[in-house]
């Protein structure tokens, strides 16, 4: 029988670490700073930003935050990124996503200086992250999902770490992370004709395609390491992509959803930003 990793308590203990790096930083006269850029009704989105807020006053992080109409245009985003592009007292901007649908969203996030692209989806971070480069920001949920593992002792190297799911901000950073660690990796997608082959082989796998329960328990090999990033509303609850509590018979190890993946995701955006801080005054 596997066990649900305690993200909760893996948050905890990064928080604690986090705040002190922020009041090393204030004792420097460095007050760490996220813009966040919110053009959209989308409220998961606003569920998100709000969440990132909490979290920034717990750590004591300055955040500020555009929020705009259906009456924005391309070019006033562009201006304001710009503009914070500039600041020297913001350290990381962060468009959420998605933008309204009339936002050219490339143009806006290929704006964002790569010094304060804390959310990594900028062309540059993404390819410094491919090259294995040190100095980059690693987009959220993969870095989070990264330091989960790391927190739980995972042995990378010589293991097959299967990702279902090719996103630009889910599966293919966390495949490159995975194959830098010295994993075998296999990055499975709607046109592989049958996952089942690859997810059986997994002693690591990750599931982030959004649709619910998907991976079920004849899915996975025993004793595999199970990351669940999808979230899917069905019927007023939350499901993750896999059947958690039937997957828990062969696993070793799964994360929850909800209180899982997504939890490290906020965490790992204000990492970054602490990062930003530091990379941009000491
Ligand atoms: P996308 O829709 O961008 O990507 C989904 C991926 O799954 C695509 O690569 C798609 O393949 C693949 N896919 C779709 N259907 C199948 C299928 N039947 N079999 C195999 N692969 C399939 O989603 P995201 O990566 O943005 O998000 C994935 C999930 O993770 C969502 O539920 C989202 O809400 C959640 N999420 C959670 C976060 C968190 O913090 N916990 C953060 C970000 C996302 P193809 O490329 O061929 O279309």
């Amino acid at each position: 029988m596997g066990e649900k990793i305690n993200v909760k308590d893996i948050v905890k203990r990064k928080k604690e670490e986090l705040k002190q790096r922020v009041e090393f930083l204030k004792k420097e006269g460095i007050q760490p700073k996220l813009a966040v850029i919110l053009a959209s009704e989308d409220e998961a989105s606003k569920i998100y930003v709000g969440k990132k807020r909490k979290m920034c006053d717990e750590l004591g992080i300055e955040q500020v935050e555009y929020i705009f109409d259906r009456n924005i245009t391309t070019e006033n985003i562009v201006d304001i990124v710009e503009k914070l592009n500039k600041d020297r007292s913001v350290n990381g901007i962060l468009v959420q996503l998605p933008l309204f649908k009339h936002i050219d969203m490339d143009k806006v996030l290929d704006t964002i200086s790569d010094k304060k692209d804390v959310d990594g989806f900028h062309p540059l971070t993404l390819g410094k992250l491919f090259i294995g480069e040190k100095e980059t920001f690693i987009s959220c949920t993969p870095k989070g999902i990264m330091t989960i593992l790391d927190d739980i002792g995972t042995d990378y190297e010589g293991k097959h770490a299967v990702i279902v799911g090719r996103s630009r901000i889910v599966g293919k950073p966390i495949s490159q992370l995975l194959l830098k660690r010295g994993a075998t990796v296999t990055v499975c997608h709607s046109k592989t004709k049958d996952i089942s082959v690859f997810t059986k082989q997994a002693d690591i796998l990750v599931a982030a395609v959004g649709r619910p329960h998907i991976i079920t328990k004849d899915m996975i090999k025993p004793g595999a390491i199970v990351i669940d990033v999808g979230i899917n509303r069905v019927d007023g609850k939350i499901l993750g992509d896999v059947d958690t509590e039937n997957a828990l018979e062969v696993c070793s190890k799964i994360t929850p959803v909800p209180g899982g993946v997504g939890l490290t995701t906020v965490l790992s955006l204000l990492e970054n930003v602490v990062q930003a801080a530091q990379e941009q005054n000491l």
